[in-house]
């Protein structure tokens, strides 16, 4: 029916939609990515999906990223493996 088939494109349409307002940017440290949402804001931290390293976000448009630097040596995290 004319009506399913409006429905369907409606919605690729909607899901389309969402993938443009979010972005992915490339982790430094691993190559890994980090996705910022559209409602994410500069002076948000977004984190690596792969290796957890954290980010802030200095600019939107374009969206840009600066790593934030943590206290803690990274080889004190392989105590706990
Ligand atoms: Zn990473």
């Amino acid at each position: 029916m004319a009506h399913c088939l409006l429905n369907k494109k409606s919605k690729k349409q909607s899901l389309l939609l969402l993938e443009n307002m979010m972005k992915t940017k490339r982790c430094t440290a691993c190559g890994g990515d980090i996705q910022i949402y559209y409602d994410n804001e500069v002076r948000d931290d977004v984190y690596c999906n792969e290796c957890e390293r954290e980010y802030r976000i200095i600019s939107m448009h374009p969206v840009q990223l600066q790593a934030l630097e943590t206290d803690y040596d990274y080889c004190f995290e392989e105590d706990e493996y």
